[in-house]
């Protein structure tokens, strides 16, 4: 366990949780867009321990175990189930390992359960089949040790609930963001404050938002549950320059590309709407402006994202080693031995 647990890093500052592991790992040709299992924890866990390694290197506080979307469900669907157990002992496992690997960095470990996508309000049955499969998810983790459990990604406030009561159970802190859609509020109509508030009460550690949603169009959400909760606020969001005609990056269109698949950019093709790193950098000032203390970025998110974030919290991560420094640059910097016939030519670039 770490030394300084989750509740005490944010009672006297930020903590920085980088997420994204999915499109990542999509992007880079190691999982399947559609199902999105990650088979990749398994067939590639190098890969996902590198991915570990660069978020810490970028200052991330937290190691996520990438067991999002390796649920029981999830293994069903690509008829797979008997991965399972074995998926899921080795994402925990690769976190562990990257977190004792940058030993100095003191970085939590944290497990996670996400919607399970066979949730229906109102259906004892439903109800009773996503709490078993946290309950098989929220086990492995405490036998792997982690410091607190991410329940994220969750559209209704009723899976919410039951998300929270099985970590709640193991007596870990649970940290429970929520994914808000076009309506603007959760897919069994309770409003995002009035869902954290509820969240808040029943005893999560941390509530807040992470994925769907961009920078522009999460901040005024996040303003809503800084006001309803007392507890510390979270906000990961998708790193799209989602506005308020297109809220969700699932809602972003592309008119200006004439090559798109049926389903149109979302999710194999929201490269143009990407938001550079100092859009990033923006949003943790905003955000921590308005006491939202903890911080990550989901689905899009690279490590840059995360550095982004670490430097403007003021700290200096080790891959702020390699942060930009224009002044060397052959035609846009200024450093004397630069040749002006270069310098001169910077306009015409
Ligand atoms: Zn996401």
């Amino acid at each position: 366990m770490a030394e300084r647990g989750l509740l005490q890093r944010l009672e006297s500052g930020s903590v920085i949780c980088a997420e994204g592991y999915l499109f990542e790992l999509e992007r880079r040709g190691y999982l399947q867009a559609g199902a999105f299992v990650p088979e990749v924890v398994l067939d590639h866990p190098e890969v996902v321990s590198q991915l570990h390694r660069e978020f810490l290197r970028a200052g991330t506080d937290v190691v996520e175990a990438f067991t999002y979307y390796g649920h029981r469900e999830k293994l069903r669907l690509i008829g797979k189930e008997e991965l399972l157990e074995p998926l899921q002992k080795n994402a925990l496992h690769l976190a562990r390992q990257a977190a004792e690997e940058f030993a100095e960095q003191d970085a939590l470990v944290a497990g996670n359960i996400c919607n399970t996508n066979v949730y229906e309000p109102g259906s004892a049955k439903s109800e009773a089949q996503v709490r078993e499969m946290f309950d098989e998810q929220v086990a492995w983790a405490v036998e792997a040790g982690v410091d607190f459990v991410i329940a994220e990604t969750l559209e209704f406030h009723g899976e919410a609930e039951l998300a929270l009561r099985a970590i709640r159970e193991t007596g870990l802190p649970a940290v429970v963001t929520l994914a808000v859609h076009k309506p603007g509020l959760l897919r069994d109509e309770v409003g995002v404050a009035e869902a954290c508030k509820r969240l808040e009460q029943e005893g999560a550690s941390v509530v807040g938002l992470n994925c769907a949603r961009g920078p522009a169009t999460m901040l005024p959400l996040l303003a809503e549950i800084r006001l309803a909760v007392r507890c510390p606020v979270a906000a990961l969001p998708v790193p799209y320059r989602t506005r308020p005609a297109n809220p969700t990056f699932q809602s972003l269109a592309d008119p200006d590309c004439g090559c798109l698949p049926p389903e149109g950019a979302f999710p194999t093709a929201l490269d143009p709407f990407v938001c550079n790193r100092y859009e990033l950098a923006e949003f943790a000032r905003e955000a921590t402006a308005m006491d939202v203390r903890y911080l990550g970025v989901c689905c899009g998110g690279a490590p840059h994202h995360v550095r982004a974030i670490a430097e403007a919290l003021g700290r200096q991560p080790i891959a702020s080693a390699y942060s930009p420094d224009m002044s060397k640059h052959y035609a846009l910097g200024d450093d004397a031995s630069l040749l002006e016939i270069n310098t001169g030519y910077r306009e015409d670039l």
